[in-house]
């Protein structure tokens, strides 16, 4: 019996030229991410698009596992091919749904009929297939309200397919969609569920990590790869960069108030971070911060960070709760990484009183004794580039 991937794609609203680019482009990332379990043939009508095995032996399981990351897709499921006739729908629908129907009480048939040529109407086909499945499996019973679950007969303009039920997607649009942006990555719970949430709305992702060794270790930078390697299992693959930080730190420890550490840090951060991305043809920065959730991220911090650069800065969880972000980064495996304990660099020099309120033109005062240009200089030349898939 042939079985297919059965994909719902995802936005409805789109329409025209965009939801063409949208179905093409996820039409790729889904081969992309198939590719190394073998040949797929893949088609799209109407909206859905199906994947059909040529291999035998094709590795199914793996392969569900796999299309439930893909962002783009708003349901899935497994269906079975038939024929565009009543006997073969017939004749497949009780062998093929034979393991999920036995392991439930309950069932209802609904049909969906793209081709109205078809010789019963939807009401009949639930019909008619309702009663041959209760004739074969005698312990069922119809529940229209609350089944244990769905089959589903849909007629399409050249097979029919039979599933049983369907599988959540990831949402959001195919990454490659909305351009490529660049993630601030530390090695804390916000930034990885941050990226996460803006390669969701289709964005491809670099990642920027600002490194200060020996004050942070080897295993902190490793802490760092195994949460973007997370990420990019939805995201597909991410350009890492690596800026060396310590000398700038170092420097603004030693030439600038206590109290303006983090905000300075913060502002050559975002310079440094500007021109890697440009360079990169990426077009917006993007950052875990939250309102409010440290010294930093008040309204008139993230006044004076935004304003070093021209670039958008995208803050996706600004508006979030620490126990909603905590709550998605479960949810993508990111959280049991990011909370063992190596240090990050913003923890290396932390001073005890940050200001939370900073007078706009502050900022530029307390910098005054450093070198920038020549601190972003070479940071940005020593920066070490490399990938993660
Ligand atoms: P996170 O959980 O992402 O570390 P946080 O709540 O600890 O965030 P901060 O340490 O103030 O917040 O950092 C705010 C944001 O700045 C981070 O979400 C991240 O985008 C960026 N950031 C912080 N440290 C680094 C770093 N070492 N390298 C790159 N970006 C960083
Ligand atoms: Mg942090």
């Amino acid at each position: 019996m042939k079985e297919i991937i059965l994909i719902k794609d995802g936005e409805l609203a789109l329409k025209g030229l965009n939801r063409k680019n949208f179905e093409n482009t996820l039409i790729s990332n889904i081969k992309r991410r198939l590719k190394s379990l073998g040949e797929v043939k893949i088609e799209n009508l109407q909206s859905t698009i199906t994947i059909e095995p040529i291999e035998e032996n094709y590795d199914f399981e793996e392969a569900l596992e796999r299309v439930k990351l893909i962002f783009g897709i708003a349901a899935f499921s497994r269906a079975c091919v038939c024929e565009k006739t009543v006997e073969d729908i017939y004749s497949k629908a009780p062998i093929y749904l034979k393991d999920t129907l036995e392991a439930v009480k309950t069932f209802k048939v609904e049909a969906k009929r793209a081709d109205k040529s078809f010789p019963l109407t939807s009401p009949e086909i639930c019909r008619e297939v309702g009663g041959l499945l209760l004739k074969n499996y005698p312990h069922l019973k119809v529940d229209v309200h609350n089944p244990d679950v769905t089959v589903v007969v849909e007629v399409r303009d050249r097979y029919a397919f039979i599933r049983a039920g369907q599988i959540h997607g990831a949402g959001g649009l195919p990454v490659g969609t909305a351009g490529r942006a660049s993630i601030l990555i530390s090695g804390g719970i916000d930034s990885p569920v941050a990226a996460w949430t803006m390669a969701k709305r289709g964005l491809v992702l670099n990642a920027i990590h600002f490194a200060s060794p020996p004050y942070t270790s080897v295993r902190a930078e490793q802490k760092v790869k195994t949460l973007l390697s997370k990420v990019a299992r939805y995201s597909g693959v991410i350009n890492l960069s690596i800026v060396p930080f310590t000398e700038i730190q170092e420097e603004i420890g030693k030439n600038c108030p206590e109290d303006y550490f983090t905000l300075i840090m913060r502002r050559i951060m975002m310079r440094i971070a500007e021109r890697i991305s440009r360079n990169q043809g990426s077009l917006a920065l993007i950052t875990g911060e939250s309102l409010g959730q440290v010294a930093s991220q008040t309204l008139p911090a993230i006044a004076e960070t935004d304003s070093v650069v021209t670039m958008p800065v995208l803050r996706p969880l600004i508006g979030m709760d620490k126990e909603e972000i905590i709550r998605i980064s479960k949810e993508i495996d990111t959280f049991e990484t990011s909370i063992l304990p190596y240090e990050d660099c913003c923890t290396v020099f932390t001073p005890k009183h940050p200001k939370t309120k900073p007078k706009p033109g502050q900022c530029e005062i307390a910098e005054q004794g450093l070198l920038m240009e020549e601190l972003i200089e070479r940071a940005i030349s020593n920066t070490v580039h490399t990938y993660i898939d």
